[in-house]
């Protein structure tokens, strides 16, 4: 991506995740701060970290929204759901502003900057807060991205009721507050090898489905949780071999440290077309 949108001394990145922000401003070092679960604090919040008047501003969102960047889902935001989130944060910063879901954004970042670059199908899958996924199909610049459900496709034999309604989701298998829930502490703190090593073996179901339902090429994983948990990846290696047979499938964890706040900025030079929210 080289379009001029995203080049600018005034362009502003923004990850809004279920549990942090980060906003990037200009060459300027990363803002962070816990995510308010209030949906006008947040506004506040980014004001103040934000200097000046931006000339653009790209939105990593840890939900669903419209096409007109209104919030359509957000699991772990609830009080964001409904909010016209775009044009609050126009009216806010005074800038032109974009908005997509935070696997589309790590996906276009890792496509544009990282491990996915030159892929014409390949997807992206974030285990954070909950688990995203979105996928991109097309080459050069003739291309959809889309944000998916994968991170709720229904797994046989769970009984786990998530947090969408649904009963038997991936994300309570893998989401960190889903986790949390359930095991009443904090996903962070578990330690057990045994419980990684099922951790790895459900992460390969939910992969090996999610690329073989669109054909996938390579699919990179990102989010605090692959971040933080090197030892996910032997394990998750082993058990891709013994599922995929026919069907290659390069996983590989995100190489971007921050791929949805990289990929707010790219999003600004994608035309709107090609995102399917
Ligand atoms: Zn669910």
């Amino acid at each position: 991506m080289s379009g001029a949108a995203s080049q600018g001394r005034g362009v502003v990145a923004i990850d809004v995740g279920g549990t942090r922000t980060r906003v990037a401003a200009g060459d300027g070092p990363v803002v962070r701060f816990p995510t308010e679960q209030d949906y006008d604090r947040q506004l506040a919040r980014l004001r103040d970290a934000i200097p000046g008047t931006p000339s653009a501003v790209g939105v990593s969102f840890g939900g669903r929204v419209t096409a007109a960047g209104d919030v359509r889902v957000a699991m772990n935001l609830r009080g964001y759901e409904g909010r016209p989130l775009r044009r609050d944060l126009e009216s806010t910063l005074d800038a032109p502003v974009r908005v997509a879901h935070d696997a589309t954004c790590g996906l276009l970042g890792e496509h544009a900057l990282g491990s996915l670059r030159g892929t014409d199908r390949c997807g992206y899958v974030t285990l954070s807060t909950g688990v995203g996924a979105a996928l991109r199909l097309g080459a050069g610049g003739h291309f959809v991205a889309a944000t998916t459900e994968a991170g709720h496709q229904l797994v046989a034999g769970n009984d786990r009721r998530c947090g969408c309604g649904q009963t038997g989701c991936l994300e309570t298998l893998l989401g960190g507050a889903a986790l949390g829930r359930h095991l009443g502490r904090a996903l962070e703190t578990v330690e057990d090898a045994g419980f990684w090593h099922a951790y790895a073996r459900h992460l390969a179901d939910g992969i090996a489905n999610f690329a073989l339902t669109a054909g996938l090429d390579a699919v990179a994983v990102g989010g605090a949780i692959a971040a933080q948990r090197a030892g996910l990846w032997p394990p998750l290696r082993e058990a891709l071999a013994e599922r995929l047979t026919y069907q290659a499938v390069r996983v590989h964890r995100a190489t971007l440290d921050e791929a949805p706040l990289a990929g707010a900025r790219v999003l600004l030079d994608v035309p709107p077309s090609s995102i399917l929210h």
